[in-house]
């Protein structure tokens, strides 16, 4: 299946094309041809499937449609995010594949300044994706009007709900036409979502789930290593030296610790960047920047600060702390290992992280894999993440080989 093969705008599949987007992901293959269809979804995925994705393209090609009938101005489709950071994400999406479209997208999200996003509130958009305490704030002001709505996106719904922002949801929809297509994704399921998602769809939504019994990528390398609490910089420290070329991005449970390992880094001359609710709107920006860039090739980051974003290019996610809740195993790990690049993901597990350990594992429903590390010579780093990344060459010749059989198989068949 090629994006040549869905009746999408040309416009679109260029710049689809432009972005190295060769077939669709599993979940762009189950959504796109339903919502191209008007139809509500329901969708189950985390962020690394290619979900943004998968409702950008459809929304973009109906709206491109739209424009090209003359059809009424006003905003045509919302999307509502629980972070600044996935709302700059989000629009960064929608701009790059509707680049040659006249679809305008545009991001509201708070903590910046709200003149610049009124005025360009004010030249007219056709997508409006924004964070709910913005997106209220504009409205009560009389920027922002919803009645022109046709397309509804939740997107990370299960986050919002764990924000709290379930209120916002529930207003912000009495306040849409009830004629509408609604899309709601979520990267985990659960009672509470399930009940917030079937209000809000339509009975017969389609329902499309991503990997259900092992929610994590399938080509993630998982590892763990016992590791003691205070050896675990110096594990940290070798991990960096031995691969200066990847970026990695590392998870602590509080930004003491963040601000702590950055410092032990930087005695070391290792280069840092630390993430979490302490810093600005603004620096938050401009740290992702520079590790986006390369820059800077360390991260280190709280849950919170880096839930949805995507950074691309992350080799290694570094559990520096195991997390306490055992989602976010899945949520952090779901920065690697991206829509087919391979990607690491290594838990430093102190004797005190143990049960959290099992936790994970039970949750995973797999065993982690155990890397035995000599503690007093760190150069074994080294001969790990070569014979890993030799596996995992191999892996991905496989897979590749299987795909090609199947097609191969498949275009047999026709003739
Ligand atoms: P998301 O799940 O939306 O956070 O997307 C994860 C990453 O996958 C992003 O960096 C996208 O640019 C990339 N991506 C999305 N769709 C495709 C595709 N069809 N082929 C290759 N990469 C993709």
């Amino acid at each position: 299946m090629k994006f040549e093969d869905y009746r999408i705008a040309e416009e679109i599949v260029n710049c689809l094309k432009d972005l190295g987007f060769k077939r669709p992901t599993d979940i762009q293959y189950k959504a796109i041809p339903s919502i191209l269809k008007g139809e509500d979804v329901l969708a189950v995925a985390q962020t690394g499937t290619g979900k943004t994705a998968a409702y950008a393209i459809p929304v973009l090609h109906l709206l491109h449609q739209n424009k090209s009938s003359k059809r009424t101005e006003g905003i045509k489709c919302v999307v509502m995010v629980p972070t600044h950071e996935l709302a700059i994400q989000v629009t960064d999406v929608f701009k790059e594949i509707g680049k040659r479209t006249k679809v305008k997208a545009f991001g509201i999200y708070g903590g910046v300044e709200q003149d610049a996003q009124i005025q360009r509130l004010q030249k007219g958009i056709d997508i409006l994706v924004a964070t709910p305490g913005r997106l209220f704030d504009l409205r009560s002001q009389g920027y922002i009007d919803l009645s022109t709505i046709e397309i509804l996106v939740l997107d990370e719904a299960d986050y919002m709900l764990d924000l709290g922002f379930i209120k916002d949801i529930e207003d912000l929809v009495r306040l849409l036409p009830r004629k509408r297509q609604t899309l709601f994704f979520s990267a985990t399921i659960s009672k509470k979502i399930k009940e917030t998602a079937y209000s809000l769809v339509k009975t017969e939504a389609i329902r499309i789930q991503i990997s259900p019994k092992n929610p994590v990528a399938k080509n993630v390398s998982h590892q763990v290593t016992f590791i003691e609490m205070d050896d675990k910089r110096f594990f940290l420290e070798r991990l960096v030296n031995e691969n200066p070329d990847v970026k990695i991005l590392a998870f602590v449970r509080t930004k003491v610790r963040a601000e702590r390992v950055k410092s032990a880094m930087e005695r070391v001359g290792i280069q840092c960047l630390t993430i979490h609710s302490d810093k600005s709107q603004e620096e938050r920006n401009h740290i992702l920047d520079q590790f986006k860039s390369g820059a800077v090739k360390l991260l280190v980051a709280t849950d919170v600060s880096a839930r949805g974003v995507d950074i691309p290019n992350i080799e290694f996610v570094v559990n520096y702390d195991l997390p306490e809740q055992v989602e976010n195993y899945v949520h952090r790990v779901g920065r690697t290992g991206r829509a087919n690049h391979r990607g690491y993901a290594i838990s430093f597990c102190s004797p005190e992280e143990k049960e959290l350990l099992e936790q994970i594992e039970t949750f995973l429903d797999n065993k982690i894999e155990v890397l035995k590390i000599d503690h007093v010579d760190y150069q074994q780093t080294l001969v790990f993440t070569q014979e890993v990344s030799n596996d995992w060459k191999a892996l991905i010749q496989n897979t590749e080989e299987l795909e090609e059989n199947v097609r191969l198989k498949k275009k047999r068949k026709k003739k």
